[in-house]
């Protein structure tokens, strides 16, 4: 016979009661690599047994974020969908005495309702933890759980159980705060007759302070909608969120998707808390930036600035967007970054007319108006004479080299720089010359060449 070895099947399971948190990215993306390094399948479940406080819309921003982060699924499923098959199992426990119909004062609003109650055989229940060991729980204080509001409403732990059993789940990789839950669903798993899985349970993700992530002391930041609109990439989203618990052998910071599903150990996740850090995210996407294709940088740049007004005539000019989108990109860790710096005026000097003084024009106290046109002629003459073609940073750079190196940077460069921008913080001239393109560059210099002169 052949043989066969289980491939793992897992699944993620998120409630549609808020927007999709990044805790539960995180869990997605572990469930997701183990399940490809090792061929299985992963599963996406949608939890909204809470109708009260289930909607559409986070079901809706849950998927787009899985969309996002390339996290595709190998089936779907979706409780609120299953009733049915629930009721069965509910039915089945009660039949073999295993769950009891209980009449009892309701909860909530007044009067009795009738609740099922798991007859909890008050055992003691062990499981082999991935990543913490052996857990052991003396069940008995749990006491007759409920497991259904009534026989047509199974609450969540009944669900979880029958729907991993249904869908044949090897491994429950999920958070530490479904620890204390493992022990229910296990007493659950075997009265209905289900294997038990295998558990990982996940560090917390913790933010700065060691105090947990939560969407009432940290807002929008906890949810991965706002990563989104704060255009990050998702590739480097992944990467961050994959060292959230996970250590790599080495001390490697950077994996591709497939870097990741070869390397990611399930057995090398600390026990301890995770720390959201959000310098680390904005480093780590930065790099991606850095390694994006020149094609891929200028598109996000135009993409961007679609958003600003008075940048509408020059997104077209693919050339000056592709010189450009180098500029900008240096100056921001994320793509929102660029639209923020731009309304602000930021970028104004580059594509709207600028106003230079002479003063503005001369190095601290030693130059005069004299030489800083004295040496504005030469960087014109000069770098007229350079062609489209060579009009590079590297080429306009030396061929003024040794003529800076004589006079003195700060007396040459300086003048040169303001020219172009006519602001004392700016890129370095030869960057802004580039940018600007040869036209725009040689027409800037001579107006201020100009006004020395009068
Ligand atoms: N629905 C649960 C949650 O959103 C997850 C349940 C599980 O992974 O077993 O936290």
């Amino acid at each position: 016979m052949e043989n066969m070895v289980k491939k793992p099947v897992v699944r993620i399971a998120p409630s549609p009661t808020g927007l999709f948190h990044i805790g539960t990215a995180r869990t997605a993306l572990f469930n997701y690599l183990f399940a490809k390094q090792n061929g299985g399948l992963f599963l996406v479940r949608i939890e909204d047994t809470d109708k009260k406080r289930s909607e559409k819309r986070y079901e809706e921003d849950i998927m787009a974020g899985f969309k996002w982060l390339s996290l595709e699924n190998d089936g779907f499923l979706r409780q609120s969908d299953n009733n049915e098959k629930y009721k069965g199992y509910i039915k089945k426990l009660i039949d073999e005495n295993k769950a009891y119909v209980s009449n009892e004062k309701a909860k909530e609003g007044e009067g009795m309702v009738d609740v099922v109650r798991f007859r909890n055989p008050g055992e003691s229940v062990s499981f082999n933890d991935l990543i913490r060991g052996e857990i052991t729980f003396d069940t008995s204080e749990l006491g007759d759980f409920v497991i259904a509001r009534s026989v047509d409403e199974p609450l969540y732990h009944m669900t979880v159980v029958i729907d991993d059993f249904e869908s044949s789940i090897t491994h429950i990789i999920r958070g530490e705060d479904h620890i204390s839950n493992t022990p229910r669903q296990i007493l659950i798993a075997k009265a209905i007759g289900a294997p038990i899985p295998e558990y990982a349970h996940l560090p917390l993700i913790l933010a700065t302070d060691k105090s947990k992530l939560s969407k009432r002391k940290h807002g929008e930041s906890v949810s991965i909608a706002h990563y989104m609109q704060k255009g990050y990439l998702p590739e480097a989203m992944n990467n961050f969120l994959a060292l959230l618990g996970w250590h790599p052998k080495d001390d490697q910071e950077f994996f591709s998707i497939n870097d990741l599903i070869k390397d990611f150990d399930l057995t090398r996740v600390q026990k301890g808390g995770a720390v959201f850090n959000i310098e680390k995210l904005d480093w780590i996407n930065r790099e991606y930036i850095k390694r994006l294709p020149e094609d891929k940088r200028r598109e996000l740049v135009t993409e961007e600035l679609e958003k600003v007004q008075e940048f509408k005539k020059v997104l077209g000019d693919t050339s000056f967007m592709s010189r450009f989108s180098d500029i900008v990109l240096e100056r921001v860790a994320h793509l929102s970054q660029i639209s923020d710096l731009a309304k602000s005026g930021e970028f104004s000097y580059i594509i709207e007319s600028i106003d230079v003084e002479p003063k503005d024009l001369i190095w601290k106290k030693d130059a005069t108006e004299e030489n800083a046109k004295k040496h504005l002629q030469y960087v014109w003459e000069t770098w007229k004479e350079i062609g489209d073609e060579n009009w590079n940073i590297e080429f306009l750079k030396s061929s003024i080299w040794n003529y800076v190196e004589k006079e003195g940077r700060g007396n040459v460069l300086w003048p040169t720089r303001i020219a172009l921008s006519g602001k004392e913080k700016s890129p370095d001239p030869f960057t802004l010359a580039f940018v600007l393109g040869r036209e725009e560059a040689l027409s800037r210099i001579q107006k201020s060449i100009e006004i020395l002169s009068k």
